[in-house]
């Protein structure tokens, strides 16, 4: 394969507003209808800055596309029992379809706890482990974690071969890493896990043709990781020096890479839009078949 002089830009924003787009059609249909709408609940604790311009990214476009949204906010000293009768109760409204409880939650409560009360068929963010479970098993009933599941969307929509192709996804985290490499694997790419510990990682990412970067670690990935006309996906946020970047060093990767996501602009936007469609997904599922 030639390397091209400069990426093709896989853009997030534009391909996750056609989406947005849709799905605003789809619920101005359900509303027509007179059925009930679509409901997801967010749930964050705490005060962490970051998480609540997520949060609140994730109200507004739910509000945009015409889908019922709620956002409940509790004080960092929240207890743990306290989260749980919340997550009881959510659990138990029937107007509620999609249940998402920002992460990170504060030290003092057991997350893995947390994600296990949600309810698997309003887990909209597929990290119970029984999504995981179905993830793992390929059932299409399996709610997909929002992030992996919008880098998929986005690299098809772009047509980025992925049967046959080397992929290596940097980070094993059960919210991105694990799930995105399951999710390759299911469209038949070769599939390999990097972490903390692996040995030459530049090394072993440049045998990648499509490489997903999700490691937290600003500008990690140089152009010496890159394989040239290789798909580059950052899905890294970090703060330097105030401003925002991936985990790619986009500057000098993109001069190699064949295609890459911007940071901000690629994979974000991805996340919102599949939560919006995660939670159709899991409504539909929950709604009496005709
Ligand atoms: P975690 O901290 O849970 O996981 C990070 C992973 O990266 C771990 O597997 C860790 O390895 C690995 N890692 C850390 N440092 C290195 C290194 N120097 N070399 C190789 N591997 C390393 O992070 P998340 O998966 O939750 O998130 C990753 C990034 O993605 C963050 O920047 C986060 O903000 C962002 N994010 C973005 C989203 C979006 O919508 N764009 C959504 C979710 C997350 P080990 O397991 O060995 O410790």
């Amino acid at each position: 394969m030639t390397s091209p002089a400069t990426a093709c830009i896989l853009d997030g924003k534009l391909t996750s507003q056609n989406l947005l787009d849709s799905l605003s059609l789809e619920l101005a249909q359900i509303k027509a209808q007179g059925a009930p709408l679509p409901k997801l609940v967010v749930v964050l604790v705490g005060d962490d800055p970051a998480s609540q311009v997520y949060v609140g990214k994730k109200a507004k476009t739910a509000q945009k596309i015409g889908m019922l949204s709620e956002l409940l906010t509790y004080p960092a000293d929240t207890t743990q029992a306290e989260l749980l009768a919340v997550i009881a109760r959510l659990n138990q409204d029937a107007s509620v379809h999609g249940i998402l409880v920002q992460l990170p939650l504060p030290k003092h409560i057991d997350t893995l706890s947390v994600i296990r009360a949600i309810d698997p068929k309003k887990d909209v963010d597929g990290l119970h482990p029984l999504n995981m479970g179905l993830l793992m098993t390929g059932d299409p009933s399996a709610c997909k974690p929002c992030t992996p599941a919008g880098v998929m969307t986005l690299l098809k929509a772009y047509n980025v071969p992925l049967a046959g192709q080397n992929a290596v996804v940097l980070g094993r985290s059960n919210i991105v890493g694990k799930p995105m490499g399951m999710l390759l694997l299911q469209e038949n790419a070769t599939v390999t896990y990097c972490h903390s510990k692996t040995a030459d990682l530049a090394a072993v990412c440049r045998e990648a043709d499509i490489l997903v970067a999700a490691v937290g670690v600003p500008n990690l990935v140089t152009a010496d990781f890159v394989k040239p006309g290789a798909a580059i996906i950052d899905v890294g946020i970090n703060r330097l020096d105030g401003k925002l970047v991936g985990d790619v060093d986009f500057t000098s990767a993109s001069q190699k890479a064949g295609f890459i996501t911007p940071v901000p602009g690629g994979v974000g936007p991805m996340t919102i839009v599949t939560l919006m469609a995660n939670t159709l997904f899991l409504y539909r599922q929950g709604q009496p078949t005709a």
